[in-house]
């Protein structure tokens, strides 16, 4: 394909002869309505501002012909967790893992503390670079960072903000630290939100915030009466994991509490707008509570599988569902695969067509309903945030096959290049942002303050 201009500079950029995937309509409030046309696309500025056949260049406008690639929305992670980027290749435990407790005490906690504002800034940057070279441009992030809260959230932001993403941000509230660390993560929170709240962002938002928590067993009920305030006051929903495996209930029910949903419900925080993670241990009237109340709850197959906390009850999900990668890494063509292929395993029945389509959208239905941009549409007036893939395809691509190439075909590999908001932010080939030697030694320094040895 063409490859004539570089960045696009914001002269405007036509995109000719594309084979354009996309999941919505421009509407905010209309169905999915997934397809794939032959089409031009105008570009300028942040966003589309005209498709169909046969578009004229415009002076000045950067031409591209892709000959009949595919053009298709950016890949949306709706559970992420920049922060553990670097533990990706840690060392292994010495002794094995036992129960998902221990791979919290043992692993992830552990890791949070080692976290120091540079650590953090880079563990976003790397991670955003892992996710744009799997066609991610919008990831919902859950931040956990104890040794280093305040700012942490700035740190974040500016990781993801050189690579060029969109995200949504929070910080993990917990009572795990004490009282005192309590407060600073509320405060985190409060502080982001109120950034955003007091900047808004001309055109399409970069970054959206919420009030994070780390989930129910490691929150006080007076931390949940504080959190209820700040979602009051700044009008928002919560982030958090819910249900993750059964700790959670157990926990809930040795301290006398009631179980953690109920518990949520009861300080005013299972609130529409609010994305729960995992959902594992979850009963029929859990759903059935979080489907009346507009929660978003986010299936991580692959990280549940790793973690060994259960197989969650897909085929129950509320309406309003959709996929995390949960800080394993951005590739949400893979989330999708395997938490397909999982439901095909047997014991509880088949993750349907539908329900896998279900899923997938579902990313898209929540960053518009976060956002309000149509998101997963490549109709005019939509944000510019698109995959170009390679001009390999070995298989014809139609509005009848789009699901079937989610599932077996689509692969980072497969990506020419990444943009958002019209601005080019991923070239196939193109050298990462930050060296390699500065991660290592940032992971091992990271690594070793965790105790293992690297
Ligand atoms: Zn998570």
């Amino acid at each position: 394909m063409s490859q004539k201009g570089t960045k696009n500079m914001g002269k405007g950029l036509l995109l000719k002869n594309c084979n354009v995937l996309d999941y919505f309509p421009a509407e905010m409030g209309a169905e999915a309505s997934p397809k794939v046309e032959k089409a031009d696309l105008r570009i300028d500025g942040e966003r589309i501002i005209e498709r169909g056949p046969d578009l004229q260049p415009l002076p000045g406008e950067e031409v591209q012909d892709l000959q009949g690639v595919t053009v298709m929305p950016g890949n949306i992670n709706g559970h992420g967790h920049m922060y553990s980027a670097l533990a990706a290749g840690m060392p292994l435990p010495k002794t094995p893992l036992e129960t998902f407790t221990d791979i919290l005490t043992e692993v992830w906690w552990p890791l949070d503390r080692s976290l120091d504002a540079e650590a953090t800034y880079l563990s976003a940057l790397a991670g955003s670079w892992d996710a744009v070279r799997c066609g991610t441009t919008l990831v919902f992030d859950h931040h956990a960072s104890l040794a280093a809260v305040g700012g942490s959230l700035d740190r974040i932001e500016k990781g993801m903000d050189e690579v060029g993403l969109r995200g949504c941000l929070c910080y993990e509230v917990t009572d795990r630290g004490g009282k005192g660390q309590r407060d600073i993560t509320l405060a985190e929170n409060e502080r982001y939100l109120q950034k955003i709240s007091d900047n808004p962002q001309s055109g399409v938002a970069r970054f959206k915030a919420m009030l994070g928590a780390h989930a129910s067993f490691t929150l006080e009920e007076r931390t949940l009466e504080l959190m209820e305030g700040i979602c009051s006051r700044m009008n928002t929903g919560i982030h958090i994991h819910l249900a993750e495996g059964t700790t959670d209930r157990e926990v809930s029910q040795d301290r006398g509490w009631p179980d953690p949903l109920d518990r949520l419900a009861n300080f005013g925080l299972v609130r529409p707008g609010s994305i729960f993670a995992h959902g594992v241990d979850l009963s029929p009237i859990d759903m059935q509570t979080l489907q009346d109340k507009g929660v978003w709850l986010v299936h991580c197959g692959r990280s549940n599988m790793n973690n060994g906390v259960g197989r969650a009850p897909v085929d129950r999900f509320p309406n309003n569902c959709g996929l995390g990668t949960d800080g394993l890494d951005d590739n949400l063509w893979g989330e999708l695969r395997t938490t397909y292929f999982r439901g095909n395993e047997g014991g509880r029945g088949p993750l349907s067509h539908r329900a896998a389509a279900q899923f997938w959208l579902g990313n898209y239905r929540m960053a518009r309903e976060i956002f309000g941009e149509p998101f997963g549409c490549l109709d005019a007036g939509a944000p510019a945030d698109f995959i170009i893939l390679e001009n390999f395809q070995k298989t014809p691509l139609t509005s009848d096959t789009w699901l079937s190439h989610l599932l077996f075909d689509f692969h980072p590999w497969d990506i020419h290049a990444v943009y958002v908001g019209g601005k080019r932010i991923y070239l196939n080939g193109e050298a990462p942002p930050v060296e390699a030697k500065l991660l290592q030694e940032t992971a091992a320094r990271m690594w070793k303050s965790m105790g293992w040895k690297s």
